[in-house]
């Protein structure tokens, strides 16, 4: 008989046995000495062998595996033959007798005769499919297969972690060079991944540009060790041997602790995936109960926004602020924010509402509500002849800037109420900075154009540089209160407050020193140079009437 090198008549009827039991299991048995393998009949038809027998066994299986796949193949059997762990469970792609790559999971053991040599080896291949479980472009499992596996472990009472991956600037790389080589980011990004992970993790293509991680067995450490691997080799990503930047952000949620069935698993993902990408810097967030509580509260905080705004910006109203001219020492500008009131969200603040207006882009007729209000107000002012208050200030967020509209509109209510565009002064927040420079200059030029004054806020947290001021057309730079606050600290931050301040003047930018919260702080700036001036010591922000009766009548 062709096959009594591996097994006797017994262990071969045994054999056929098990070929039987699975149509998607393939059965086989491999005598290591003279590199002769059997395997089951489905196999043969299958895969294409030729015959049950295989010979040389390795060179035949090899040349079927997909190139990408040889390497993790032939390094488990090198740790076989090392003696690293006689146990074989790899995953790969491999050529059916159709011409189509198939990935199987192929398990095994090794048994080593005397001398440590391999001797006998047997297992089997399980088919794990083709087609719309495999992703054409990454060569990876599919959502459809995430769901599948993730349920599986869930029904077996496994427990591991789901990880979801978000590649950052994405869109931009389509955009910017087109999808065919989006494509070929993502596989590449694919493949780094398959190359550093840890044997064991199940790599899936979600969708876009979203992947996602499947771990068995795997707590917080494993999770940030795998994601850190992983951030690691998008280093040295090449793509049409370009150096290419990505990075990305993850999300992840242990089970079962914290999703029982798949659609909780995929809903926590996201949740914390959006917590890591709101969060910033690098890193896996781990879903907790609080985001989750977090993001509920945010998405009532929308609805009920958007029904505000629906009815005629309810409950919302300004404040506004002194800010004091630092020569005489009198209240002659102030700064407009806004407040929201409504009873289901007691005491919430500009902290918390305004990004939620800016997510939902209702800060744009919402802006345009608040310039509208001020220009009423200073109108009505001068309408019965007070001319105390000279400039208003009024904060405008990154995306209003985005809204053609919003020139046009300015203008038009500066004429409607009769104020002379000089009286008005933009307030740019930081997330103002994070866009291109030449953009937004362009934009605030035709605000500058029309005679309207551009400050700089927040100046002296995150990306903040002086070399912004050479391109940004600024009047008016506005040094947080963080930054004010670090004055009475060491000589070091006093000297580089005072830098800044000295540096401005020379080049005819104003400095607005916000925070000034007691005398010894004031001394400071002052000293320094600071032309105007704002903060507790002064006034807090006041309701209209209040601040109409201490600083315009
Ligand atoms: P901001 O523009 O930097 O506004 C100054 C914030 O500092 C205000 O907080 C003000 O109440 C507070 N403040 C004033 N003096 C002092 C002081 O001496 N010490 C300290 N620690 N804080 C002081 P508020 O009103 O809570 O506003 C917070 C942020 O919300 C604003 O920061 C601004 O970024 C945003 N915001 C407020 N109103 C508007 C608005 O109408 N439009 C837009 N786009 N953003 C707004
Ligand atoms: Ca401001
Ligand atoms: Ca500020």
């Amino acid at each position: 008989m062709e096959y009594d090198s591996i097994m006797n008549e017994y262990d071969s009827k045994l054999f056929d046995v098990l070929a039987q039991s699975s149509n998607r299991t393939f059965f086989f048995a491999s005598n290591m000495k003279d590199n002769t393998a059997r395997w089951s009949k489905g196999a043969v038809e299958y895969f294409g062998l030729g015959s049950e027998l295989l010979y040389p066994a390795d060179i035949e299986w090899l040349k079927r595996i997909h190139p990408d796949d040889k390497g993790a193949y032939l390094k488990d059997f090198e740790d076989m033959a090392n003696h690293v762990s006689a146990y074989h469970d790899v995953e790969y792609r491999m050529l059916n007798a159709e011409g189509d790559y198939v990935w199987v999971n192929c398990k095994g053991y090794m048994t080593y005769d005397e001398e440590g040599n391999m001797d006998f080896f047997a297992g089997f291949v399980t088919n794990l499919g083709v087609r719309n479980k495999i992703d054409p472009v990454t060569g990876l499992w599919t959502l459809h297969e995430f769901r599948k596996d993730t349920e599986e472990l869930l029904y077996n009472n496994k427990c591991g972690a789901a990880v979801l991956i978000g590649l950052n600037n994405f869109k931009r790389i389509n955009d910017e060079f087109g999808y065919s080589y989006g494509d070929k980011t993502l596989y590449a990004a694919a493949h780094k991944m398959l190359g550093v992970r840890t044997p064991g993790t199940r790599i899936y293509r979600m969708d876009g540009s979203d992947f996602a991680l499947l771990l068995e067995n795997a707590a917080c450490e494993q999770v940030a060790r795998e994601v850190e691997k992983m951030q690691q080799a998008f280093f040295s990503l090449e793509i049409e041997r370009n150096q290419v930047q990505l990075d990305f952000r993850a999300g992840a949620v242990l089970f079962p602790q914290n999703g029982k069935y798949i659609d909780q698993i995929m809903s926590n993902m996201l949740i914390a995936l959006e917590n890591a990408k709101s969060a910033g810097g690098r890193g896996v967030s781990i879903y907790t109960e609080e985001m989750h509580l977090k993001k509920t509260r945010m998405l009532r905080l929308r609805d009920a926004m958007r029904e505000c705004v629906n009815e005629g910006f309810k409950g919302f109203s300004i404040v506004m602020q002194p800010i004091i001219d630092s020569r005489t020492g009198k209240g002659t500008s102030c700064e407009t924010l806004l407040r929201w009131s409504d009873e289901r969200f007691p005491e919430i603040g500009p902290m918390e509402f305004i990004p939620v207006l800016e997510d939902t882009a209702f800060i744009i007729p919402v802006g345009k509500w608040i310039i509208e209000q001020v220009l009423k107000y200073l109108n009505e002012w001068e309408e019965r002849g007070l001319h105390a208050i000279e400039k208003v200030h009024v904060n405008v967020s990154y995306i209003q800037l985005h809204d053609d509209d919003l020139v046009d509109f300015t203008v038009s209510k500066l004429n409607e109420y009769h104020i002379a565009p000089e009286r008005l002064v933009l307030e740019l927040t930081e997330s103002c900075r994070i866009g291109r420079i030449d953009e937004l200059t362009q934009r605030l030029q035709k605000f500058k154009d029309q005679g309207i004054s551009i400050a700089l806020d927040d100046f002296g947290t995150g990306y903040a540089s002086l070399a912004v001021l050479k391109d940004i057309p600024t009047d008016i730079v506005k040094l947080d209160h963080t930054m004010i606050k670090s004055v009475v600290g060491t000589e070091k931050e006093r000297k580089l407050i005072e830098f800044i301040i000295s540096f401005c003047n020379n080049v005819g930018i104003i400095v607005c020193a916000e925070g000034v919260e007691n005398t010894t702080i004031m001394g400071i700036v002052n000293e320094a140079g600071a032309g105007l001036l704002q903060g507790y010591y002064f006034d807090k922000p006041l309701r209209v009437e209040e601040f109409y009766n201490k600083y315009v009548k």
